[in-house]
């Protein structure tokens, strides 16, 4: 291979959300060039104006950084061989296409929409695959200029020669693909803009990237790139084609039935790390099966040869799991608090925070979860009166809770040490059945089935509160 140094990019069109699947194969161009030295580039393919949304570019480039995923040159930060933007670079592509037209290589074309799509009812009513069938081809270029000046439209076609396109792909190994199954493909719309082949290659070109590492969707674009790098005698990059995301039901992965969009993911509170390295194992696998693994370390390990072919599901589930790993086991505590502050309701007391946080922090699994599972910390609670003597008959439950009252309120250092000591001795002494005693004193000081341990928890909501919610959950009983 021939080019001095790894480049790479992905080529986002700015129609909308910033996707996962944008995310997805940035961050497989992001490491190998960053695993070769290389620079990783973000380019903005805006040339089909009629999908183009204001801001989307935008959105794209902060959530890649926001996922680590930092490009070397974009339309944002520039670099050495910008524009970055395609619809800044349109007399670039009309010389290129110029050049194929003076050599020979490409026509012009007259074709209106009315006769291509009735020269495609007629193919398809003699069932053959609609195609457009070349009638330009051979037009003479006198006639052709005429016309032109004349102001009639016209795009600027591909001749593509008869035969096949082979390439060896990074993932796919050899691929090859008959002519035949081509269009003469439009080169500039009658609009004046290039179409996404002449475009992507020039810029490709243009741009030194070395290696393409796309979608699988593009694959039966890329002999039409080829043809194209072959025409204009320039060196060509090496081809990767990522397996594609998809939805629980096989299909690709869509809106309608996933969420795609990053901000989604954001707002969810995934962080950014959970969200990358579930990424990296969708169709990758590490040497070692290590499931957590950081963008430095995916760096380090990723290799094309270990890429499967097959679409990967992509499972909110296991990243919600992948997250609640970050959440316990990653993440420190101060940074933790940091990152959970945006998610906290406002009333939450912030100095409750580094006391309730390893409470619950097993059972955090998205940021915003913390609301929910804290709330009883520091709010007033509900208590479900049939709940509580639900194990037990009133009579008892309301003895039960006046003599803990007591024990409790004689604790003089409340800790959770001296409130299970009481608690534990209190029962054994009445002879009081352990599940129902503790989860009829869960519900009278929490109102809820589920808590973090019981003793720290009433450690952390104190004395006062605790007694106070048990004099309420006695009164509801007689
Ligand atoms: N603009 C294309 C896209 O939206 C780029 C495809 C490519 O990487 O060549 O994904």
């Amino acid at each position: 291979m021939s080019f001095k140094v790894v480049r790479t990019r992905v080529a986002p069109s700015p129609t909308g959300i910033a996707h996962v699947g944008t995310l997805y194969i940035a961050l497989f161009n992001y490491a190998f060039a960053k695993q070769n030295n290389g620079q990783f580039i973000v380019r903005s393919e805006d040339t089909d104006r009629s999908r183009y949304v204001e801001g989307a570019e935008e959105l794209v480039l902060s959530a890649l950084k926001w996922a680590g995923i930092t490009p070397d040159e974009d339309v944002e930060k520039g670099g050495p061989y910008g524009p970055y933007r395609q619809s800044e670079r349109l007399k670039i592509y009309q010389r290129y296409a110029q050049k194929l037209v003076a050599a020979g290589q490409a026509y012009y074309c007259f074709v209106t929409p009315e006769e291509l799509r009735q020269m495609r009812e007629e193919q398809i009513k003699a069932g053959r695959p609609p195609k457009y069938d070349g009638r330009y081809r051979d037009y003479p270029p006198e006639e052709a200029k005429k016309r032109i000046d004349k102001g009639e439209s016209h795009v600027i076609r591909l001749k593509v020669p008869s035969g096949k396109t082979k390439w060896h792909d990074l993932i796919r190994g050899e691929v090859e693909i008959d002519h035949q199954q081509i269009d003469d493909q439009v080169l500039i719309k009658s609009d004046g803009y290039p179409t996404y082949h002449l475009a992507v290659v020039v810029d490709d070109h243009l741009m030194k990237i070395s290696h393409i590492i796309r979608g699988e969707e593009w694959i039966s674009s890329t002999p039409k790139h080829i043809i194209l790098y072959d025409l204009f005698g320039w060196e060509k990059p090496q081809f990767a084609h990522m397996p594609l995301l998809r939805n629980r039901d096989k299909s690709k992965l869509s809106k309608r039935k996933n969420d795609v969009s990053i901000s989604s993911y954001q707002q969810q509170g995934i962080l950014p790390e959970a969200l990358i390295n579930y990424l990296m194992l969708l169709g990758w696998s590490h040497p070692q099966k290590k499931e957590v693994i950081s963008l430095l370390e995916f760096v380090n390990s990723f290799t094309f040869d270990r890429m499967q072919k097959t679409g990967p599901v992509f499972d909110t589930e296991k990243l919600r799991w992948l997250n609640g790993k970050y959440i316990r086991e990653i993440i420190s505590t101060d940074d933790l608090i940091k990152r959970l502050h945006k998610f906290i309701s406002k009333d939450f007391p912030t100095e409750l925070t580094s006391q309730v946080l390893p409470l619950i922090r097993e059972r955090l699994f998205l940021l915003p979860e913390f609301d929910e599972l804290t709330d009883f910390f520091y709010q007033d609670i509900q208590i479900d009166k049939d709940l509580l003597i639900k194990k037990a008959d009133a009579q008892l439950v309301s003895s039960q809770i006046e003599t803990t009252i007591k024990k409790l309120e004689a604790i003089s250092n409340w800790s959770s040490e001296s409130i299970e000591m009481e608690i534990r001795n209190l029962q054994a002494e009445n002879n009081w059945q352990k599940s129902q005693f503790f989860m009829m004193l869960r519900l009278a000081v929490t109102g809820k089935k589920q808590t973090p341990p019981l003793f720290e928890t009433m450690a952390v909501i104190g004395q006062t509160t605790v007694l106070k919610r048990l004099q309420q959950a006695k009164s509801l009983i007689i």
